[in-house]
């Protein structure tokens, strides 16, 4: 019989024949665990819409570190809850915050851990905004200074990579500014580049305490229908020299993944936000899902469409996974 079809399965034989063939790969390089410092001690708060997930005092940050570093984890992105917020988000700059003194305690115990310091004011603030406010606005030009020293004291505390997420405008190039201008040129900054105003951060606000206590964040985190804005604010930060693109969330804007992979040769990163994390948990708990398989193909689609780096909440089983 002469042949009229293409014969694709002759590659997914066998298991052997799937893994010669396989194009894209999760690597324990690939994955940032997102931690949640808080003060006091003896604390481990479990998140309770993040099962697995915790509020950390810094003894028990000490014990999860070990853990994170025994799974061959190479990076974690820092979110500090302190306890006194005010409107212009002090804590964020402190150098004796929570946040900066979580930094040090990693790096002197772990140098070779990549601390990622999320560079924002919404956790720090008492009234739950990424900024300054006036008569009901954020503040653009000022809240950058904020912005500036949070970057500053952050690396002054040992952060590695400098991670804004505000999505103000001209966050990239102020902070460059001001890091260059503290000594910390060498420092890069991962900026949260397409960030969308997005339902699937529910569970992280219950976990950094970061609710807005009025309103919303529509007028400066992005419209979840628009994709080449996305490309616009991406342009922004590239022209202002971020050193890495993160999009976020990332399971509902995959395309923007593989837009910004065509686009700009920057190293590109996926946020697996909480609430793509709580639906994966919520449905495993149930039995509803093969959690495992549910996740490991979630992130090897982060990497088919483009990203470099993933972050995630799964990351400490993903690495058990992968070790196996
Ligand atoms: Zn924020």
């Amino acid at each position: 019989m002469a042949q009229t079809f293409d014969r694709h399965r002759r590659l997914r034989k066998s298991a052997a024949m799937r893994n010669l063939v396989r194009e894209n790969h999760v690597r324990v390089e690939d994955l940032i665990y997102p931690l949640f410092v808080v003060e006091g001690t003896g604390i481990k708060n479990e998140i309770p819409s993040m099962p697995g997930v915790y509020q950390l005092s810094l003894d028990k940050l000490a014990e999860e570190m070990k853990e994170i570093v025994a799974l061959g984890i190479q990076a974690v992105l820092m979110f500090g809850v302190p306890t006194h917020k005010d409107a212009c988000g002090t804590e964020a700059y402190n150098d004796d915050a929570i946040t900066q003194q979580a930094m040090r305690l990693i790096k002197e115990a772990h140098p070779e851990m990549l601390v990622i310091a999320d560079t924002c004011l919404c956790e720090y603030t008492d009234h739950g905004h990424c900024g300054v406010i006036h008569e009901g606005e954020v503040v653009n030009d000022e809240t950058l200074k904020l912005l500036g020293q949070t970057a500053v004291s952050q690396a002054k505390a040992g952060a590695d990579i400098i991670a804004p997420s505000n999505m103000m405008d001209g966050f990239v190039i102020a902070i460059r500014e001001a890091l260059d201008e503290a000594g910390f040129e060498h420092i890069p900054i991962m900026s949260y580049a397409v960030k969308y105003a997005s339902a699937f951060y529910g569970p992280f606000r219950d976990a950094a305490g970061s609710t807005p206590q009025f309103g919303d964040r529509k007028s400066y985190q992005m419209d979840a229908a628009n994709a080449r804005e996305g490309m616009r604010e991406a342009a922004s930060d590239v022209k202002e020299g971020a050193d890495f693109l993160i999009v976020k969330p990332g399971l509902a804007f995959m395309d923007m993944v593989l837009r910004l992979r065509e686009n700009f040769n920057l190293p590109i990163v996926a946020y697996n936000v909480s609430a793509e994390y709580s639906m994966v948990k919520a449905a495993a708990l149930n039995g509803w899902i093969d959690e495992e398989r549910i996740v490991m193909e979630t992130l090897v689609g982060f990497k088919r469409a483009g990203a470099d780096l993933i972050i995630t909440y799964h990351a400490k089983d993903v690495a058990k996974w992968l070790a196996r």
